[in-house]
């Protein structure tokens, strides 16, 4: 683990060097390095190939992306993932890779890293360091954009989504039900009464004031789309999506999006 700590830190250390930022996405493996470069790929794998001796092989992924693989042990086992560490490029400005990637919009995947400035906020949101800290140690994450109103209105009126929009929320929704499932809480932070969130059932029952940031909160009892009870045991694991006052089932919300 010592030696795969040193050649971690010197991987990074070249790639900031070039003027790269280092992504810092909360569920990111951990043989896996995401990076916004400022040189093209192939310049990136030349000079990692002549710093490092080690095994390295390039996979352009598109004209403006790749992985850069690194055989931590220099042998070419590709199931071994102790002994790889996966490079994720981009080609692309952090307001592009910000908008465009699934992550995005989330604050607990706001923080960067980069040579001139270690750990920064991206500065969209007038979110400080200190706070996205704190929060991220209590595993508590929160949505930044306004843009899930249409989804409110759909399900209330009955609409049909377009395929890109169904692939937006879905993926979005999916994203956070995936950081509920290990443990974090999403609350309404900075979107206050904008905001949406998923959450084990049996936390907004128990901590819904800290959840929609306001007091006499009053929760339903089932399902807005199917009419079934939530249930409130602490073991049983009911997700459910919020936005406003409409609580739905993680499936009923999904199956409602696809339909
Ligand atoms: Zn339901």
């Amino acid at each position: 683990m010592e030696k795969y700590q040193k050649q971690y830190m010197t991987i990074t250390n070249i790639l900031l060097s070039l003027n790269s930022t280092i992504i810092n996405e909360v569920l990111q493996k951990y043989y896996i390095i995401k990076c916004l470069i400022k040189y093209n790929i192939q310049k990136i794998f030349d000079i990692l190939t002549i710093y490092l001796d080690l095994k390295v092989k390039l996979y352009p992924t598109s004209k403006l992306s790749g992985i850069i693989r690194i055989y931590l042990n220099n042998k070419t086992d590709e199931d071994d993932t102790s002994e790889i560490l996966d490079l994720h490029l981009y080609d692309c400005s952090i307001y592009k890779y910000h908008y465009n990637s699934i992550e995005g919009f989330f604050d607990c995947n706001l923080t960067f890293t980069s040579y001139s400035s270690i750990n920064y906020v991206y500065n969209q949101y007038n979110l400080k360091l200190d706070d996205l800290y704190y929060r991220r140690v209590n595993k508590k994450f929160c949505y930044l954009i306004h843009n899930f109103s249409n989804l409110e209105f759909y399900i209330k009126n009955k609409v049909k989504l377009g395929n890109i929009l169904r692939q937006y929320f879905f993926n979005k929704i999916n994203y956070a039900t995936k950081l509920i499932k290990d443990g974090w809480i999403m609350d309404d932070f900075f979107l206050k009464d904008k905001g949406w969130s998923v959450n084990y059932w049996n936390n907004y029952y128990t901590n819904i004031n800290l959840i929609k940031y306001k007091n006499n909160v009053k929760l339903p009892t089932c399902c807005y789309l199917c009419g079934k009870k939530f249930n409130t045991d602490i073991n049983d694991n009911n997700i459910v999506f919020n936005i406003n006052d409409l609580y739905i089932d993680l499936e009923c919300i999904i199956t409602n999006i696809y339909s």
